[in-house]
């Protein structure tokens, strides 16, 4: 049985998922490792929707549905949301005769160009014994699409729409238009690093960020009960699920900071509260990257937006723990920040009010240029060593994952 009478499922066209690579082509020797890392999570994704065979060939990963019952809306998405791949497309598949061609154009193309004004036609010829060229099944294929919808023009310097043919080595492909991909490197080829996720708008784009080129995020959140509530947590453990459609799977660790901050009030000179309460965060952090094979801290930072965030501060909470610290939103405004956040869907949920243990017990005057002699100075008022340990063993862990 042939391929295209194969997926031929009653009146529906065969159709196909079309992936592009992104930096993956440049990865020279490392591309196959690249490829596969893909391959793998495409698979993984893909059980949710049906049984697809999924590979690669001439740089194109190829998706395509084994049974009528795949739900291609849903893969289509999903390919759309895995890193490494800049370029997500359906196509209908056929014979490769222009005939077969030319009747899958008039089937699959109408409704696709409802509603443009102009069009251009790219073929690619990969077989060349195919009998026409490139220019010239573009020809045939442009006349035949003027036919079919009214009111459509040919502009070949910026149309509204690239209809593509491509001459494959064992089929023809027809497709129009192709929808940008998630981009970045594919999901665990740049090592593993622990996300400090509070329910803010920051840090789960800082995660997502990292994801993108190539991290496999695990999260870290601090609550403080009483003072932090059960909604709070749960929010938090919203966005992790959000964030699940770019990482795939995450394991979220909770820590109780409880006794840490009512120590700090306790004990500590008030305008150093928050600062105090970071040097704790990074260093459980840093105890739960050793655990759990984290090789880099993430957190949402941003230079300057709050008083915990200036370079001085900064400078303090990177002195205390002994591994790369990434910041990827460091250089953003707040309005880009949020841009990402909406891109990568945590916006709504990151805006709910609910309290951070960062806004439990906060300085009136914080500390904007604290020096690293005056926060060791208050910290040598704690029992720092005994608390860390006392937190540390309230570590729990949840996972969250979008895998079958
Ligand atoms: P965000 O929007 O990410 O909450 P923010 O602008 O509110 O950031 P801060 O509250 O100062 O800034 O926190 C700075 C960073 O510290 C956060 O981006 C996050 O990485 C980390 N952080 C803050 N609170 C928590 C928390 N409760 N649990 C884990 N990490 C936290
Ligand atoms: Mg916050």
């Amino acid at each position: 049985m042939d391929f295209t009478s194969e997926l031929n499922f009653g009146a529906k066209l065969p159709e196909v998922i079309l992936c592009k690579f992104g930096e993956v082509v440049l990865k020279g020797a490392n591309r196959q490792s690249f490829e596969a890392l893909l391959i793998k999570e495409l698979r993984r994704r893909a059980s949710r929707y049906g049984v697809f065979k999924i590979y690669v060939k001439q740089s194109t990963v190829f998706i395509e549905p084994e049974s009528a019952e795949c739900d291609m809306e849903g893969m289509y998405s999903a390919a759309r949301h895995v890193f490494g791949i800049v370029g997500v497309n359906r196509a209908a598949v056929c014979d490769k005769t222009m005939e077969s061609i030319i009747k899958t154009v008039k089937e699959y193309l109408p409704s696709r160009l409802l509603g443009k004004r102009t069009f251009k036609v790219d073929a690619k010829r990969a077989d060349k014994r195919f009998p026409l060229t490139s220019p010239e099944i573009s020809r045939e294929v442009g006349g035949v699409i003027l036919g079919l919808v009214r009111g459509l023009r040919v502009d070949v310097h910026s149309p509204d729409v690239t209809v593509t043919v491509e001459v494959r080595d064992e089929h023809a492909y027809v497709r129009s238009g192709q929808e940008s991909g998630a981009g970045g490197l594919p999901p665990r080829s740049s090592g593993r690093g622990l996300l400090l996720l509070s329910g803010g708008i920051d840090s789960p784009v800082a995660g997502c960020m990292m994801a993108k080129r190539g991290m496999e995020i695990e999260a870290l959140h601090f609550e403080s009960f009483p003072y932090t509530s059960e909604r709070a947590l749960e929010k938090v453990m919203t966005l992790a699920e959000e964030m699940c459609e770019f990482t795939g799977k995450m394991y979220v660790h909770t820590i109780s900071l409880t006794h840490i901050q009512e120590e700090i009030r306790d004990r500590c000179d008030e305008d150093y509260f928050t600062l105090l309460l970071r040097v704790f965060m990074m260093r459980l952090a840093e105890r739960c990257a050793g655990e759990y094979k984290c090789s880099a801290l993430i957190t949402g930072e941003s230079l300057g937006q709050v008083a915990s965030q200036t370079l001085a501060a900064i400078s303090v909470t990177d002195s205390v723990v002994d591994m790369p610290v990434f910041r990827p939103c460091i250089g953003l405004d707040k309005n880009e920040i949020v841009i990402e956040a909406r891109r990568y869907g945590t916006f709504d949920t990151a805006i709910l009010p609910y309290e951070d243990c960062c806004t439990v017990f906060t300085p009136r005057h914080p500390k904007t240029q604290p020096k690293r002699e005056g926060v060791m100075a208050e910290l040598a008022k704690l029992d720092v060593e005994a608390l860390l340990d006392e937190a540390y063993a309230t570590l729990k862990t949840e996972i969250k994952s979008i895998y079958n």
